[in-house]
């Protein structure tokens, strides 16, 4: 099995605690066993950000610091930005050249991001592209893994069509990707729906913790529950879900679900239990961060170390890629 794993973040704010659970705490255990590329994916910002670029810079040093302060390590993986590694843009389009238009406008992705930021112009060119850049992403690094929640492993289907089609065309060049499949535990925001910035409900992995717990002190609970006495049901209820991640005292979750079952306890001391196992999850993480804060040069030599190995392994199969296609070089 070939141990190679790709998988990047958008740049496009300060990630949440639903990030931190779906995506990144898979990432740092396979650093330990893989090779791993991690990329900040600025050219996939762009795509729907492109009206208003002036956060990019700055997204793209918040989204590293919550990287480092979850535990990602420069010395394990390949942390880099995007845009660094002029191979993506370059194998991009070679791949343009073998998609058909049609596999793009029928892609789910395209359909379902159009329908997520209604408030975007995203009928550009390079957005219905957005999943042949997304493919270049993966091929570039010939990785045979990409770490996928179980609801997304469609969105992978793409990349390995592309990587077959061009493989017909120009020879046996690219592995098709396989998904990784990793735990995505249920992370609601603090009005029940999935968390998300553009929802306003998240929990910030850089949030301190008195900000979190005036986030998670008002969080909606089982609407059952309408007053101290009625009782609830904590499987109906989101406050719930994030006992399940943060709080692993299974003795002290049976005597809430208990108390919760015959209202013998309030929704607020719940909360107050959760908070507990909240601080000490998330306190050492946003000390890690403050500290990596507080060292640019740290950040912008985990980022040139990372694009250049990154750029080694880039333009080794961009080599390939010329030589298959049979460009005169
Ligand atoms: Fe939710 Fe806890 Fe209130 Fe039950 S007691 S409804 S689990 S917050």
């Amino acid at each position: 099995m070939n141990q190679r794993v790709f998988s990047g973040m958008r740049p496009t704010g300060k990630l949440h605690l639903g990030h931190m659970a779906g995506a990144l705490i898979n990432w740092v255990k396979l650093q330990d066993d893989h090779e791993c590329y991690y990329s900040i994916v600025d050219w996939h910002a762009l795509m729907s950000d492109y009206a208003d670029s002036s956060r990019l810079r700055d997204n793209c040093r918040e989204i590293l610091l919550d990287w480092l302060a979850v535990g990602l390590d420069p010395e394990k993986c390949t942390i880099f930005v995007q845009s660094h590694v002029l191979q993506h843009a370059e194998l991009s389009l070679a791949l343009s050249m073998v998609t058909p238009l049609g596999w793009l406008e029928r892609c789910p992705t395209y359909k379902e991001q159009i329908l997520n930021l209604q408030n975007k112009d995203l009928s550009t060119y390079a957005f219905l592209g957005y999943p042949v850049l997304m493919a270049a992403d993966i091929l570039l690094y010939k990785a045979g893994q990409v770490p996928v929640g179980v609801d997304q492993s469609a969105h992978l289907e793409l990349s390995r069509e592309l990587a077959r089609r061009f493989n017909q065309f120009f020879g046996e060049v690219f592995p098709e990707p396989q998904a990784l499949l990793t735990p995505n535990p249920k992370m609601p925001g603090t009005d029940g729906r999935k968390m998300s910035k553009s929802y306003g409900n998240s929990l910030n992995i850089a949030d301190e913790p008195k900000e979190l717990w005036e986030k998670l002190r008002p969080m909606v609970t089982d609407p059952a529950r309408y007053r101290r006495s009625d009782p609830g049901d904590p499987d109906k209820c989101p406050v719930w879900d994030l006992h399940r991640f943060f709080n692993q005292d299974l003795e002290e979750r049976k005597e809430l679900e208990q108390g919760c079952r015959n209202a013998g306890i309030g929704c607020v001391d719940c909360k107050k239990k959760l908070f507990v196992h909240v601080e000490k999850m998330m306190v050492p993480i946003q000390e890690r961060r403050r500290a990596f804060a507080a060292r640019e040069e740290t950040l912008t030599d985990i980022l040139r170390h990372g694009a250049d190995r990154a750029r080694g392994t880039a333009a080794a199969t961009m080599e390939e890629v010329y030589r298959a296609i049979g460009f005169y070089r």
